[in-house]
């Protein structure tokens, strides 16, 4: 269904949760389109994710509700995974702004990540919507007013307690912060450590060590390889065994093996394996993900968190008793995220902005009723809902289609099929040696209606 674009414009008082690239895009395009803006962001700068915190969580696996919590979760060592061409925003290219300050490599440190952020944010003069150092502790709507009004509680610094009212809330509070750990019975009596990749930092402490490393994602490619360089054995434990992008090329260490699921764990230290097989460990570390979390909603009325699916979502974004006027920035996974939290930013700011609407409550939730059945049917199990990798693309030219503006690139297309299958080919070097020259030789021909 194409959009209706109106030329009415209405201008609302808006709140975004979270100053990390999520939160400073939708900050952005709100107020190109005249809304006011306020960022609450619990840190005292901005970037979330990509500022790097060398402290660890007082429980190592994040799961003790009353532990000190720590947003970040990098690691020292770690670099992109994406390239910088496709990984920026569509129209504020990561390009390479000082070759001696600044990390030049196309796949660069969390560090360069975080630079680019900040120039982003000065760029566009987003520091001033900010309030930092202040968290959003609750959200409520404020049903006496007319709909789509919200109280938002807020805490500064100095521990004062704000409430406000405003006609929308966007939330971009982020979704790598609350571990997922593997249930492993026998757990309790089992003398070793545990650690989730939420708190790993570098691979000291596992120096020497038999660690047992659980899950099959990005980080737990990079971090086993890490590992493996200092411990005496890493047993890599993963749903599928045949996962191409962990047993590719994995071998050339001499001391890492691939196992089937943990099937228990045992006051001898020893953890076994579903195959059968077994090992004498010193750490479990869980890269299991992690699990979107809102505290500071009043969540059963307005979304619930189900086996990680947040629902109810229109098209990932929009609950739809509520929409417009609550929205989430950046819930798919499996994704380019920059590029897409842009879509979704302008997406949310036109509509409410009257430029661009949504269809009616009705057919939002037979559209979302829809998708579930239909994935569903296909096997899909619920906490992979948000996992949007086999249709990213048609989903970002939706939401483009929505805003009408320009579709996903070609050139960023390709350019993430050749990285996906160099990260599988070669792993230990895909950040380094690539063939896709002329991608980027196009990408920098983007780039220059947006570069002065
Ligand atoms: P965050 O960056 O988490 O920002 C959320 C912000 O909200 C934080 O600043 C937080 O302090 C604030 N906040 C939270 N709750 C509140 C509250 N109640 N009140 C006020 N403020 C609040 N993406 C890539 O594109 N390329 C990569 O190579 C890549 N590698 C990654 C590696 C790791 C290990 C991880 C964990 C993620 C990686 N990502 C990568 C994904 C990354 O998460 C996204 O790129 C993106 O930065 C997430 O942005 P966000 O704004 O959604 O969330």
């Amino acid at each position: 269904m194409q959009p209706q674009i109106s030329p009415s414009k209405t201008s609302y008082k808006v709140a975004v949760i979270g100053a990390g690239a999520a939160g400073l895009v939708a900050a952005r395009e709100l107020r190109i389109e005249d809304h006011q803006v306020v960022v609450f962001e619990r840190n005292n700068r901005i970037g979330g994710v990509w500022v790097y915190d060398p402290t660890i969580e007082s429980d190592p696996l994040g799961v003790d509700p009353s532990r000190t919590i720590v947003h970040s979760s990098l690691y020292d060592s770690l670099r992109t995974n994406l390239p910088r061409e496709a990984m920026g925003f569509r129209d504020y290219p990561f390009v390479v702004k000082d070759v001696l300050q600044r990390d030049p490599r196309r796949f660069p440190c969390h560090r360069e990540v975080l630079h680019y952020l900040e120039d982003f944010t000065s760029e566009f003069k987003l520091s001033e919507l900010i309030r930092f150092e202040t968290e959003v502790i609750h959200v409520e709507l404020l049903k006496e007013e007319a709909e789509g009004k919200w109280i938002v509680r807020s805490q500064g610094k100095n521990k004062n307690v704000e409430d406000e009212v405003y006609d929308a809330v966007v939330v971009c509070n982020g979704h790598n912060t609350k571990p997922c750990v593997a249930e492993i019975p026998g757990i309790d009596v089992w003398p070793g450590k545990q650690l989730h990749s939420h708190n790993y930092r570098v691979s000291d402490p596992f120096s020497n060590k038999v660690v047992v490393l659980i899950g099959s994602s990005a980080s737990a490619v990079d971090i086993s390889r890490e590992i493996a360089r200092v411990a005496k054995e890493v047993h890599i434990s993963s749903r599928s065994v045949t996962n191409k992008f962990l047993t590719t090329n994995h071998f050339h260490f001499d001391y890492l093996w691939l196992h089937s699921m943990v099937k228990s764990a045992h006051e001898d230290g020893s953890v076994v394996f579903e195959d059968g097989s077994s090992v004498t460990a010193d750490f479990i570390l869980h890269c299991t993900g992690y699990t979107y979390d809102f505290p500071f909603l009043d969540s059963c009325s307005i979304v619930n968190v189900d086996d990680n699916r947040v629902g109810p979502l229109y098209k990932h974004v929009f609950p739809p008793q509520f929409a417009p006027w609550i929205s989430f920035i950046g819930i798919p996974w499996k994704v380019v995220p920059f590029p897409l939290y842009e879509l979704q930013s302008k997406w949310v700011a036109r509509i409410l902005s009257g430029k661009v609407s949504l269809p009616s409550q009705e057919n939002m939730i037979s559209d979302m009723e829809a998708f579930y059945s239909k994935f569903e049917a296909a096997g899909g199990p619920k906490r992979y809902t948000h996992n949007i990798v086999d249709y990213q693309f048609k989903y970002y030219d939706l939401v483009a289609a929505q805003c009408g503006v320009p579709l996903s690139e070609e050139w960023r297309n390709q350019m993430l099929f050749s990285t996906g299958m160099r990260m599988v080919a070669q792993p230990e070097t895909y950040r380094d040696e690539w063939e896709d020259q002329i991608l980027i030789l196009q990408a920098h021909e983007d780039f220059a209606q947006y570069i002065p």
